[in-house]
This record gives C-alpha cells, sequence and structure tokens, in this order.
C-alpha cells in the first residue's frame, strides 16, 4: 500500500495500536476521514497526536 498522505509504502497488515496516538489516529480514520487501511502507522501517529492535543471533542 502507498500512503495517502506521505506517498511512503507500507503493509496495513502490520499496522500496530499499540501506540495510543496510533489507535485515536486509526479511530479518525475510520470514523471521521474514511481512509483506514490507506494511511501509514506514523501518519495515523501524528494525525492521533495533533487530535489529542487540539481537538477537545476527543477524550481517549
Ligand atoms: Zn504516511
Amino acid at each position: 500500500m502507498i500512503c495517502t498522505i506521505c506517498n511512503g509504502s507500507f503493509d496495513p497488515a502490520a499496522l500496530s495500536l499499540a501506540d495510543p496516538a496510533v489507535e485515536v489516529g486509526h479511530i479518525l480514520a475510520v470514523e471521521k476521514y474514511g481512509d483506514a487501511g490507506t494511511v501509514c502507522a506514523p501518519c495515523l501517529a501524528s494525525r492521533g497526536r495533533l487530535a489529542m492535543m487540539y481537538d477537545p471533542d476527543l477524550q481517549y
């Protein structure tokens, strides 16, 4: 798979949700952006970290 954000190749099957930032990013990808499976773990993590810092609606 090619990540739609950074255009790097990654393996969606190897995605680990052990990092809470990745988990939040993945939830956002599923529920908000609809692009789950097309974004790599580092990009999910940065999305998750930003959401946790700046989105008051998110309290995971
Ligand atoms: Zn990426």
